[in-house]
């Protein structure tokens, strides 16, 4: 087994650059694995693999790990730090929700909210998707704690956030490519007194 090392220059938003060590086994014939250890990336790689394979195989690895990361989960105390960053940057600190969580039995919706409560349920199906994207649903539903309905006061709330469109376009991607009926976030109808969507 040797090793080399060269910078990870696909740097990815908000990471650091690390370094990428790839090591070669001559035990290992087929597989490619890679696993983050301190702040390097180590790759395994067979040894009798090419310099373009071994290239080719770093940025798949690297992809990988990115992927399987940005899928972790925020917690539900990550969820409310992030909804108080929203309310303060987009709606004046003014929607102060007393509870944010993830819940994993909502599959029609994206976000719900009971106002008199002060709570807020995003669908465990936005893991993974974008930060923008989660943002977005967030900040809509700290937009109905102030107002309720999808009048045009409630969307001069969310004027501010850049996204809105691109956010409102993903989510109706995901949901074509599903093939599921149409369930865009801002769906949801006449929202039943308590649980605007
Ligand atoms: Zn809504």
């Amino acid at each position: 087994m040797n090793s080399s090392s060269f910078p990870d220059s696909l740097q990815r938003s908000g990471g650091a650059p690390s370094a990428v060590e790839v090591r070669r086994s001559a035990r290992r014939r087929r597989t490619v694995s890679a696993y983050r250890e301190g702040d390097r990336t180590v790759v395994l790689i067979p040894a009798r693999m090419s310099a373009d394979e071994e290239a080719r195989w770093v940025n798949v690895m690297l992809d990988k790990l990115a992927a399987q990361e940005s899928r972790r989960m925020l917690g539900d105390a990550d969820l409310a730090e992030r909804a108080a960053q929203l309310s303060a940057q987009y709606l004046g600190g003014r929607a102060r929700p007393a509870s944010v969580r993830w819940v994993t039995n909502q599959n029609t919706r994206w976000g719900s909210c009971t106002p008199a409560e002060g709570s807020i349920r995003l669908s465990h199906r936005l893991q993974g998707m974008p930060e923008y994207v989660v943002d977005y649903v967030l900040l809509h539903e700290l937009a109905h704690l102030l107002v309720p309905g999808h009048g045009p006061a409630f969307w001069q709330l969310l004027e501010g956030y850049p996204r809105t469109e691109r956010a409102r376009g993903f989510l109706e991607g995901v949901v074509a490519a599903e093939r599921l009926p149409h369930l865009p976030v801002t769906g949801d109808g006449p929202a039943a007194p308590g649980s605007a969507g």
